[in-house]
């Protein structure tokens, strides 16, 4: 039977919840522990697909086609697993799945409550994870902030588990935040004792708790967090802010977290090796050469809607040994600014995906500044359309060329829905997602990049190439380097005469990691790296 670990989250959100859930699963599979992990998110939407980035920040998606929360990105990249639809649960889907059974009329006679039926299915949702993982440990993290109204459900579900499956198969991690007083220059715990006793007051007494906070964690405070909160000496974690994340498993395992979890769930467990992380961390660390690449699109703003990019960007910068200097560049500001100023000192251009006309015009910008003056170019999903709408405004010469989502009228609708999603009315988990095949074509850079003739990638979109314009944008200099195997739908395309402008129908972003960069990432970066930028260029001699 698998055991379960429950991580709740107090006093504020986002104190870096989800990298901690992502580290324990590190830190126990070092131990060759199978882990398998789950998001529980309180609201009320059924996923995250519908919600904008602004709302909710990037949409990860999995291999089964699952739009999730981006949490589960930094699970699958810490511990390098490939999780499923059944790795995110939301009020949203507890609730469906509740009704849809009350009107077959699976309880009649029965009054339909939160506590049985919606905590059963919420109990449900665990039992099937660790079902269909096999996973030895499964890692659930409950959403938001303990005291919020949404959660109760999910906390009440967790509470029960503890007599459902025995005390000794459930361990219950608190993470926390210890503000700092700039006036008396001092942490504070008693924020981290209300939440403590908010989770006290519904039934759960934590066995760890772990203290995030931006300044050291003295011996006096660990004491007083131990006292007050019932907790073992041992078990107050201290995790202050570190310059990378990569570094979070590294820093809860040398405060003794892998071995308290394995001594109080009675694990089997082998010593730690962490040499790989150790490794990746000593290497981020180390004074590195910065690669400039710019990215463009009109979330910037909110830099979590382009989590997943970033960090395949940084996988692909350690691997060449490189740092990554990221520069926003909103695509609206490129639109009045024109390009030179904002693109200058790019050694590389990235467009990422996103929906909607808002910012298509400068993100075209982009992709003919990119052209022109041969920077390496990288497209995923929307960053091909826009790319292929670049090239095609050249070729028919008309800057109407357009996709079909931005302009329903265009006389050159080089991007268009297949006819299978024309049908579609509904807005949600109605696109083309998860993984397809795509064969890749003989001596194409895409095809150098991978190493192999057939891959399977995740995608999110409705809108595709459309075959109508093949011919006219080969002769543009287009190359066509990844298909479907049946040969219908463009998967990858790529410029000829171009130092690398690679865009992609994908996004290979979700799949890459931290030791292991996704290949389209690696080559892109590795060609930018060589690109001389603004400043860098070596000084003309000087004249005799
Ligand atoms: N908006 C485009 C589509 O729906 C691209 C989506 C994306 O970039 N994920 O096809």
């Amino acid at each position: 039977m698998a055991k379960y670990i429950f991580i709740t989250g107090g006093v504020v959100s986002s104190v870096g919840k989800g990298i901690t859930v992502a580290s324990i699963g590190t830190i126990l599979k070092s131990r060759q522990i199978t882990v398998s992990v789950q998001k529980l998110d309180p609201y009320l939407n059924v996923d995250p697909g519908t919600m904008s980035p602004y709302q909710h920040g990037e949409v990860f998606v999995t291999q089964d086609g699952a739009e999730t929360d981006l949490d589960l990105g930094n699970y699958e990249r810490f511990i390098d697993v490939n999780l499923t639809a059944e790795s995110n649960v939301t009020t949203g889907q507890i609730y469906s799945a509740v009704i849809a059974n009350e009107r077959r009329g699976d309880f009649l006679g029965g009054t339909i409550q939160v506590v049985p039926h919606v905590t059963t299915e919420i109990k449900e949702q665990f039992k099937k994870l660790a079902e269909k993982s096999k996973a030895r440990v499964v890692i659930i993290e409950v959403g938001g902030t303990v005291g919020d109204i949404e959660g109760q459900p999910f906390l009440e579900a967790i509470r029960q588990m503890r007599n459902d499956v025995g005390r000794d198969n459930v361990l219950y991690v608190h993470v926390t935040l210890l503000p700092y007083l700039t006036s008396t220059q001092e942490l504070k715990t008693k924020p981290t004792q209300h939440s403590v006793n908010e989770l006290r007051r519904i039934g759960i007494q934590p066995d760890i708790i772990i203290c995030r906070s931006d300044y050291p964690i003295s011996e006096g405070i660990k004491d007083k967090i131990s006292l007050f909160c019932d907790v073992d000496r041992q078990a107050v974690i201290p995790l202050p802010t570190v310059d990378t994340i990569y570094e979070v498993p590294l820093l809860l395992e040398e405060e003794g977290l892998g071995q308290l979890v394995v001594t109080k769930l009675g694990l089997k467990a082998r010593k730690p090796d962490l040499s790989q992380w150790q490794e990746l961390v000593r290497r981020i660390k180390g004074p590195l050469e910065p690669v400039n690449i710019a990215l463009v699109g009109k979330y910037v703003e909110l830099q979590d809607a382009y989590f997943s990019v970033r960090e395949a960007l940084c996988h692909a910068a350690f691997y060449h040994n490189r740092c990554l200097d990221l520069h926003w560049v909103h695509s609206e500001e490129l639109e009045k600014d024109g390009t030179d100023t904002l693109l200058r000192s790019a050694q590389g251009i990235i467009v990422p995906g996103g929906f909607g006309v808002r910012g298509i015009e400068g993100m075209v910008k982009a992709a003919s500044y990119a052209r022109n003056n041969e920077i390496p170019y990288l497209g995923l999903c929307l960053g091909m359309h826009v790319m292929v709408i670049e090239l095609a405004r050249y070729a028919v010469g008309s800057t109407e060329a357009n996709s079909a989502e931005f302009d329903a009228s265009t006389p050159y609708p080089v991007i268009d829905l297949l006819p299978e999603q024309k049908a579609i009315e509904n807005k949600g988990g109605t696109m083309r997602l998860g993984n397809y095949p795509c064969q890749l074509v003989d001596g194409s850079r895409a095809a150098k990049a991978y190493g192999q003739s057939l891959v399977y990638e995740r995608h999110r979109h409705r809108f595709e190439f459309n075959n109508e314009f093949r011919d006219i944008l080969q002769k543009a200099g287009m190359i066509y380097s990844g298909l479907s195997p049946d040969g219908r739908l463009v998967e990858l395309c790529e410029l000829a005469n171009h130092p690398w402008m690679v865009s992609c129908q994908f996004h290979p972003e979700f799949s890459s990691r931290p030791g292991r960069p996704h290949p389209l990432f690696r080559d892109f970066i590795g060609v930018a790296k060589d690109i001389l930028r603004e400043g860098a260029q070596p000084s003309l001699p000087l004249s005799p």
